[in-house]
């Protein structure tokens, strides 16, 4: 796939950055589950966070293609998967929801902060009953006069415990089922809301997640995103600018994987010879290169959509897919043929590892993007009917 210059020009602009601002080791801060506070401030400097935003509010509009092409360098050249993760959660679930949907009072209020990095963004669908069936959520939105009532909690919510503003679904009528969900800007300091402390994950650790509680959570109306009723379509939004480009860091992690590996088993002799002429470790090299050179235009083609102002569900349903299933094998492949190195926390690949399978899981399972797949094939759904009030 060609790449306008003006791509060109930004990536290396962004591996400028990298190279710069954005070299530190992420060993630490892993073990520790630390949010990485200068990294964030060097992106937001960076223009990271402005990348896919138009520029009538405020960003860059780049577009969603050269904005996955920056974060493939991104996940190639820093070190701290976890802030890439924060990056993202914070642009798919935060900012790009409020420039789609979001009045023109509240991008002023709000992209602003979002933008230069001041203002971090979360966002709460997941319930600890509401996993992949996400519009089975119990969290209820009461009109109380002018203001919104909000009553729930949210199990895993990415950035909570450093998040400004968080994006809370929630049920305004639950015997309208999906069609009742709302989205509801709630900024950190509101009364009754409450964020844990970060939860303790295998992976992608400082990336800080943790869960909210909402209780007589006391919102204007004004802070509705879209309409009541249209939060599932602003959700849906979200996962598919996220399922595409969220997956781009890890496009980018393969391919470092892939240098380091081929590095290594040039270097590594046993037997007197080094262990990449032995056909078992060579395959598994020829293995990683495939995967990389099939994630990527997956992850490209989003882009190419979107900028198009198309329909990318299925095509984000499939890379979601293939690619953190490809991360997740080359990952594997790394640690095997470093073989006790690649086992070693002081190295990447076994935390590469650990990250990788969370993208199994965030932004909808992978078996539910094979069950989306299949639907929009239009085989007959396996799921049950679900009645008016959202139930199974
Ligand atoms: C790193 C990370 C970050 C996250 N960030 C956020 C966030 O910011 N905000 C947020 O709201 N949520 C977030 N989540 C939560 C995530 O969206 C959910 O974990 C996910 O939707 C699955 O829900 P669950 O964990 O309850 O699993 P469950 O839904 O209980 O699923 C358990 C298993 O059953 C399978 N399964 C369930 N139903 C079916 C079916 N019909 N067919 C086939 N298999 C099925 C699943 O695929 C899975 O393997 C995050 C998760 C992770 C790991």
């Amino acid at each position: 796939m060609e790449l306008s210059d003006d791509i060109i020009r930004l990536r290396q602009e962004i591996e400028d950055l990298a190279r710069d601002r954005l070299a530190e080791s992420g060993v630490d801060r892993d073990r520790d589950g630390a949010f990485w506070s200068h990294g964030w401030a060097a992106c937001a400097e960076g223009g990271v966070l402005r990348l896919p935003v138009p520029e009538e509010d405020g960003g860059r509009g780049v577009g969603l293609l050269a904005t996955i092409v920056a974060m493939e360098s991104l996940g190639r050249m820093v070190d701290d998967l976890g802030l890439l993760f924060s990056i993202n959660a914070h642009l798919w679930a935060g900012v790009i929801p409020i420039v789609r949907f979001g009045t023109e009072d509240q991008k002023h209020r709000w992209l602003p902060g979002l933008l230069d990095g001041s203002v971090i963004a979360g966002h709460g669908a997941t319930e600890s009953e509401a996993g992949s069936d996400v519009f089975a959520m119990r969290t209820t939105a009461r009109r109380d006069g002018e203001d919104w009532i909000l009553e729930g909690s949210k199990s895993f919510v990415a950035n909570g415990p450093v998040a400004d503003l968080l994006v809370v679904y929630a049920t305004t009528d639950p015997d309208l089922g999906e069609l009742g969900i709302t989205g509801f800007l709630v900024p950190r300091d509101t009364p009754g809301l409450q964020c844990s402390e970060p939860l303790d994950k295998m992976g992608l650790r400082t990336s800080q997640t943790g869960a909210i509680v909402l209780e007589d959570c006391r919102v204007p109306g004004d802070a509705i995103l879209g309409r009541p009723g249209g939060g599932a379509a602003c959700f849906n939004c979200s996962m598919e600018w996220e399922r595409g480009a969220i997956l781009a860091m890890h496009v980018g992690r393969m391919e470092r994987q892939l240098d380091e590996a081929v590095r290594f088993v040039k270097e590594r002799r046993q037997f007197g010879r080094p262990i990449g002429s032995y056909q078992s470790v060579a395959n598994r090299i020829v293995d990683m290169k495939m995967r990389i050179e099939t994630a990527r235009p997956l992850v490209r083609r989003i882009g190419m959509l979107k900028d198009d102002g198309r329909q990318a569900m299925l095509e984000a349903a499939i890379a979601k897919l293939h690619v953190s299933e490809a991360a997740v094998q080359s990952s594997l492949d790394a640690v095997q043929v470093m073989g006790s190195r690649g086992y070693l926390r002081e190295g990447i690949v076994e935390r590469d590892l650990r990250d990788a399978l969370g993208a199994r899981i965030y932004s909808g399972t992978n078996e539910m993007q094979r069950v989306m797949i299949a639907r929009l094939l239009g085989l007959p759904s396996s799921l049950p009917e679900r009645r008016p009030d959202g139930s199974a």
